[in-house]
């Protein structure tokens, strides 16, 4: 994996900028800087100390190119552990690009996507869980992604996974020098402590597991589907929430098609809206697709906004509605409150009701209460008993748009999202690396249940002991760990 290459790349974005940086990094990197560098005092690069910063200009030849801030830094006291050097010039697209050139005809090879980042995976100055937090930052939407991401560099995951490990190793040692002399190491009583342990070290791989769903709900944001029949004013309301004029409004039925995507930023938490073709029966072929599509999208969404025109009655269409908001969180909203309302929240209660989707009990009590809505989601006869606001709204004179803002920030996370002590984990690869050691664990607890032989026990432990390492990078193959750089973006 290592080539021993100096490699550079541009590291800001190539766009018109007042400062553009160019990042090199090897063995050569002091070298060719002195070759392509010069100052007043003609000092050479190579000879300075570490973490300097030294202004000059950059040369071709001996034509002039750009007037530069060079930044020193000495390996391993870098980001990837190599001697480095970061060029601070202006950010003009030409410029950067030329610098880039000058120094690959000086010697540095041109850095893959992510290069950098897994050079400080090789130098081990990060695991793999912190350089996926490196790429997860760059992309971070919101608030909370960043903070979770900066508490993953900073080594929250690595840290208890690390721990865990050590645990398991341990163990998988006193195993393998019990069953090697036995003579004088008993395992009697073994298995009944062994269980005890890997109880503990599972609850906490599954209490990991189980923030996976906010992890990624703070990472890619809330997929927020807004369904209603046609002209219940959905697009409207979207583009209320947006601030702007995205979605297109009109007064005839059947406007929206497709499927239009948008992010919103709500008290650091992202919604990614979809507003849709209205729901109804139709014969349209473009629309029946788009209705069919707005179902699929229903499917698959974390909430669904449901946009009711309260001046209208509601009829077939808002059963299918309601069949397919059940088991999911949603808010109701009657819109157009503004005229005079057909449609009041009881009307809806009992049409729910009436769909026996949902016993009544429920429904009353939980209004307005959705907060934590996570557990109840499913009551026993897989109904759902979940909690169902409904708010009355008007896109024209923006009533209860402050109420429907302050429900969804209290839907998600209970309100309160805190980085105290929680790690969350947000990256899918690290999910199934648990559930696979989740897994193996289960299998040492089975055979300490069967009274399986000890060297049984290990196999499993160690099966644990390798996903988990995965995490952290110390038990990944070269073709994943390339394939994880791969996605990083260039200069990084
Ligand atoms: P969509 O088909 O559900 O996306 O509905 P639109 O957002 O295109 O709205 C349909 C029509 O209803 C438009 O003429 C809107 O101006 C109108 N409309 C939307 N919201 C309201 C509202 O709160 N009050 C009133 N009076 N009209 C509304």
């Amino acid at each position: 994996m290592r080539d021993g290459a100096t490699i550079a790349a541009i590291s800001t974005a190539v766009s018109s900028a007042g400062i553009g940086i160019v990042r090199m990094s090897g063995p050569e990197a002091f070298f060719i800087a002195d070759r392509i560098y010069r100052s007043k005092g003609d000092k050479k690069l190579s000879e300075q100390r570490s973490h300097t910063i030294h202004y000059g200009y950059i040369m071709d030849q001996e034509v002039t190119v750009d007037e530069v801030l060079v930044m020193l830094m000495r390996g391993p006291h870098s980001y990837t552990g190599e001697d480095t050097v970061e060029i601070n010039c202006h950010g003009g697209v030409y410029v950067v690009k030329r610098i880039l050139e000058i120094l690959i005809e000086n010697g540095a090879r041109p850095a893959e996507p992510g290069e950098f980042t897994k050079r400080a995976f090789l130098n081990g100055r990060l695991d793999l869980s912190q350089a996926e937090a490196v790429g997860d930052l760059i992309a971070a939407q919101n608030q909370y992604a960043l903070q979770s991401s900066v508490s993953q560099l900073k080594g929250s995951i690595k840290n208890e996974i690390n721990d865990i490990r050590n645990k398991i190793i341990y163990h998988t040692a006193f195993i393998e020098t019990a069953l090697d002399d036995p003579e004088h190491i008993s395992v009697d009583g073994y298995g009944e402590e062994l269980r005890g342990v890997v109880e503990k070290m599972s609850a906490r791989i599954g209490r990991l597991l189980e923030s996976f769903n906010n992890g990624r709900l703070m990472k890619e944001g809330i997929r927020t589907v807004i369904l209603g029949r046609p002209n219940a004013g959905k697009s409207s309301l979207m583009n209320i929430l947006l601030g702007e004029d995205r979605a297109i409004v009109t007064d005839i039925a059947g406007t929206t098609r497709d499927v239009l995507e948008e992010h919103l930023n709500l008290s650091g938490i992202s919604l990614n809206i979809m507003d849709t073709a209205g729901i109804r029966e139709t014969k349209d072929i473009v629309e029946r697709i788009g209705v069919d599509r707005a179902k699929e999208q229903a499917q698959q969404a974390d909430l669904i906004l449901y946009v009711i025109d309260s001046s209208k009655d509601l009829d077939e269409n808002d059963r299918e509605i309601f069949r397919l908001i059940q088991g999911k969180k949603a808010i109701i909203l009657l819109n157009k409150s503004d005229l005079s309302m057909k449609v009041t929240k009881e009307i809806v209660r009992k049409a729910y009701v009436s769909l026996n989707v949902v016993s009544d009990i429920n429904l009353s009590k939980n209004e307005g209460n959705i907060a934590n809505s996570n557990k109840s989601d499913n009551n026993e006869n897989g109904k759902n008993a979940f909690i169902l606001p409904i708010i009355e709204v008007s896109a024209r004179s923006l009533r209860g748009i402050d109420e429907l803002e302050d429900n969804l920030k209290k839907m998600f996370f209970a309100g309160n999202l805190s980085f105290n002590n929680e790690i969350y984990i947000t990256n899918v690869r690290h999910k199934n690396e648990l559930s696979g050691a989740l897994e193996a664990l289960e299998r040492v607890k089975e055979s300490i249940d069967a009274g399986m032989p000890e060297d049984f026990y290990s196999i499993d432990l160690m099966d644990a002991y390798e996903k988990l390492g995965n995490i952290t990078g110390e038990t990944m193959g070269e073709d994943l760990v390339n394939e994880i750089f791969s996605k990083f973006c260039m200069g990084k």
